[in-house]
């Protein structure tokens, strides 16, 4: 259970995020450019990366939108630059069970930074504003894969 102090802890890391965003901006050139739109918030974000031997080694965003959508977006950045592409998918894939399926995210393998946005998903219409980043992220990542496979069928 989140205390109060975790809460205020939490909401530093956000607003940090929110205020200094870290890796604002474009990968020039990028294998991936991702467009995410969260119409319930209004909140739009353009996700570019560059994977290489298998790994991302450029990521950036940029967008405009609410605190968590930003925040997010920023933390996600942070956390998957210079990861293997099958680190980041699990990265995506522990964030996403964190906030949507409430899964405890205290293990010795915790989220860092991430786990901030754990208190998002008792409001149900802030959960698509905090994941929007990282569905842009995934859809990047399966662009890149398939960018990167030659020969593979073009369906
Ligand atoms: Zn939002």
């Amino acid at each position: 259970m989140a205390t109060a102090v975790d809460d205020e802890l939490y909401r530093e890391i956000i607003l940090d995020h929110y205020r200094r965003p870290r890796h604002r901006g474009r990968v020039e050139p990028a294998d991936a450019d991702v467009h995410g739109h969260n119409p319930l918030c209004g909140d739009e974000v353009d996700v570019t990366l560059r994977v290489r031997a298998g790994r991302i080694e450029a990521i950036a965003f940029d967008g405009q939108g609410c605190s968590i959508s930003l925040a997010s977006a920023s933390m996600m950045a942070e956390q998957v630059a210079g990861s293997s592409v099958g680190e980041a998918r699990e990265t995506v894939r522990r964030f996403k069970r964190m906030l949507v399926d409430g899964a405890d995210p205290q293990s010795p393998d915790a989220l860092g930074d991430l786990e901030a946005l754990q208190g998002v998903r008792r409001y149900a219409s802030r959960v698509k504003c905090a994941v929007l980043a990282w569905n842009a992220l995934e859809t990047g990542l399966d662009r890149a894969g398939a960018q990167g496979e030659r020969g593979g069928a073009d369906a």
